[in-house]
């Protein structure tokens, strides 16, 4: 983090806050006096009541007063100082465990004290343990809170009292106008929605009056906290969209209306297009015909259809002349693409090129020339499309498979790649993790999107169950039996190590045991750390049925696509994500027979597996699946942005508040039109030092 004075200067000018302070202020993202307007309390005490100690209940956070009757030390297994306090109604226990002398002799009988705590049931009556206090006067009149106090997030070294203190400086500064800050929703439009001002709602969740309704605050309802959200929300909004206007100022090539190719290829294909997958289609090639890129992303759960999706529009650059790349996230997949682009484009007398890390020197060699000359027409590849070296001759369109956690700074880099003489490629991201599409819209409002909400016809629900290791036995019996009936049969190893020389070990050794046990079986393995060729040649003898059983790390996680497979046993899915999970198990129900999978687990689980494994087993669909997850997980390990920080956000929380964003998306719009002026102080106040995606 920066440091830098002329912010800290706006600090230092505060009661309470020298150079020391200002600097571990720093730490709660606080730079500046505005920063501590949006330092928003975590949770409230109810100061402004005395509650006679007759009333008092167990559970109850409150304020008494009293006077002490007695005070005692306590030597037991911990020594303690035990106060005694009464009011005339009753009598409450104070119980100190750790106390300076000073302490003790101040808390001494007759001592007349005003005291904040919670209430618990003792041995003898009612206790406080630690309650804050502070000495009162005989006749002094007890000034009470008017409204809620806030207690705030603290960071070490900053005390509560000294933040309160701190804050109470900048809230009275808000409030006589010493500070401004304006409201960056239009005026017209907080009307509309009867949100209050930001000053007003700030005012408000500082110091809530006495009969709010907290929940209302804690769910984001609260208008006070809905308005702020919703500026908060426009913001990360708005800083997308930003990025997506600058990248329809650039220039892309605009694609051909010609459909002679396309034509061939669709006539030769054993299948009809679902509905959603032609209307996925017309998308992008409207999107195609643009003279500036397109940036869209195709949601479409596992089996869905995407791949011929993707073919399409590649044709399409073709026709026009350019080249089209697709790169897929592993080897395995990028290899399968790769068969089935050639067995689908070379008919048509469309080259096929192949680059892959792994590629051997020449060919690598080979194949960056061809890619750079008109020779290379369709790509495929894993990553290494964009490395260095790699030189495209007339790119017209990237696809990007299978991306799972896509956050903007991952988007933002491949904008920079492609050919910059023509402008930008066009962009085309296909994923099978879908979002909510209210999360989406915030998420990647920088991008289009398009779903494929239907599978193909025929597609019969995988049926899935939940086994303990225990049974093991049973279900190797079972795989016996699924393979004399002529099924085929992924095993998939998995092992929380990343290395994939111990997932490549376990497999090995599974599939050695299974081997031995099932005699009359065809296993093979596939993981890895095979080469190429090898992994290429099982997964041709599995497709063309010449192997029953495949033993598998998670290489196969993504894209594998064998229709004929019908079980899939998964080991230790109690370790694997929901996402994870979903897109192994939809490597099998890929054909028209019935499909099942076993998901077997070791050990006990834990409450959040056992969740996950029920939902696998509830349900199919991507969709709910994807909501589960991120109920369990959050939306900031699904997007993938909380690792870096990205869409980090300080009140909103896209899941809780997923409600307000249509709103937040149609405000975007009227800003963009009518209000453009609001748009920089919006992303400063919000995201400013945070994160300027604009800059990454
Ligand atoms: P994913 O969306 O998971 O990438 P794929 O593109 O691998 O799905 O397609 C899954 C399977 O469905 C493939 O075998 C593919 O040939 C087949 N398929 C795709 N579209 C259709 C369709 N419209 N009708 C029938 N089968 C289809
Ligand atoms: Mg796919």
């Amino acid at each position: 983090m920066k440091f830098s004075i002329n912010t800290i200067n706006s600090l230092l000018k505060l009661k309470g806050v020298g150079p020391k302070v200002a600097e571990k202020l720093l730490r709660l993202d606080i730079h500046n006096q505005e920063d501590l307007l949006f330092h928003l309390p975590l949770r409230y005490q109810d100061r402004s009541h005395i509650y006679p100690i007759g009333s008092l209940r167990a559970g109850m956070e409150c304020q008494i007063t009293g006077e002490v009757q007695l005070s005692e030390i306590k030597y037991g297994r911990q020594r303690m100082l035990l106060c005694r306090l009464s009011d005339g109604t009753g009598f409450i226990t104070l119980r100190f465990f750790h106390f300076s002398n000073a302490q003790k002799n101040q808390l001494k009988r007759g001592a007349k004290l005003l005291c904040y705590g919670e209430v618990r049931r003792g041995k003898v009556g009612f206790e406080m343990a630690h309650p804050e206090y502070q000495f009162i006067n005989e006749n002094e009149e007890i000034v009470l809170d008017e409204n809620l106090s806030p207690i705030y997030p603290t960071t070490e070294g900053v005390h509560q009292l000294t933040l309160r203190n701190v804050m109470s400086q900048v809230i009275a500064k808000l409030k006589n106008n010493e500070l401004s800050l304006p409201s960056l929703i239009p005026a017209e439009l907080l009307k509309k929605h009867h949100w209050p001002t930001v000053k007003e709602a700030l005012l408000y969740i500082h110091n809530p009056p006495v009969d709010t309704q907290l929940e209302d605050i804690s769910d984001g309802k609260h208008p006070a906290q809905q308005s702020l959200i919703v500026e908060e929300l426009l913001a990360h909004h708005l800083s997308l969209r930003q990025l997506r206007v600058a990248m329809q100022k650039e220039n892309a090539p605009a694609l051909v209306k010609k459909t002679n190719l396309i034509n061939q290829f669709l006539s030769a294909l054993p299948f009809k297009l679902t509905g959603a997958q032609e209307k996925v289609v017309q998308d992008i090639n409207f999107d195609l015909e643009n003279n500036y890129p397109m940036q869209r992303l195709v949601q479409g759960d596992v089996g869905s259809g995407k791949t011929v999706v993707a073919a399409l529009a590649m044709l399409k650059a073709i026709e026009s002349g350019y080249q089209a790349a697709i790169m897929a996230p592993t080897e395995l997949l990028a290899e399968q693409h790769f068969q089935n682009f050639k067995s689908w484009l070379e008919p048509l007398g469309i080259n096929v090129v192949w680059l892959s890390g792994k590629l051997k020197v020449a060919a690598k060699r080979d194949a960056i020339e061809k890619i750079g000359s008109s020779k290379g027409q369709v790509v495929v590849g894993t990553h290494a499309l964009f490395q260095e070296g790699v030189e495209f001759f007339k790119l017209g369109l990237i696809v990007v498979d299978e991306q799972h956690r896509f956050g903007v700074h991952q988007r933002l880099a491949l904008r920079e790649k492609g050919n910059k003489q023509d402008g930008h490629p066009h962009q085309l991201i296909m994923t099978a993790t879908p979002i909510p599409r209210t999360l989406a819209m915030t998420a990647y409002a920088d991008l289009d999107c398009s779903v494929i909400d239907e599978l193909p016809p025929g597609r019969i629900p995988v049926e899935t169950v939940v086994i303990p290791e225990s049974k093991r036995d049973a279900i190797v019996q079972r795989v016996e039996q699924a393979c004399s009936e002529g099924r085929q049969i992924y095993w998939v190893c998995t092992l929380i190590e990343e290395s994939e020389t111990l997932q490549a070990q376990a497999a090995e050794d599974t599939a050695n045991k299974l081997a031995e046990a099932l005699t009359n079986v065809r296993v093979a393995l596939v993981h890895g750390r095979m080469k190429a060729e090898q992994k290429e040649k099982v997964m041709s003898e599995f497709k063309a049925g010449e192997v029953d059983l495949l033993v598998a790390t998670t290489v196969i996680e993504v894209g594998v696509d064998v229709p004929n497979a019908s079980l899939m046993i998964i080991e230790n899915a109690e370790r694997l994500g929901l996402a994870q999970l979903h897109q192994l198990r939809g490597r099998v129900g890929r054909g028209s027979q019935e499909s099942a999978c076993v998901l077997m687990y070791h050990g006990t689980l834990s409450d959040t597996a056992r969740e996950r494994l029920a939902v696998m087993r509830e349900t199919n669909d991507g969709f709910e699946i994807a909501r589960k997850d991120l109920e369990l997980r959050g939306p900031g390990e699904v997007l993938g942005t909380k690792q870096t920080g990205m869409m980090q956000m300080r009140i909103a929380d896209l899941q809780r508040d997923q409600e307000l964003i249509p709103q937040v998306a149609e405000m975007a719009d009227q800003l963009f039109q009518h209000y453009p002026d609001f748009i920089e102080p919006l992303l400063n106040r919000w995201i400013g030092r945070a994160t300027k995606y604009a800059a990454v």
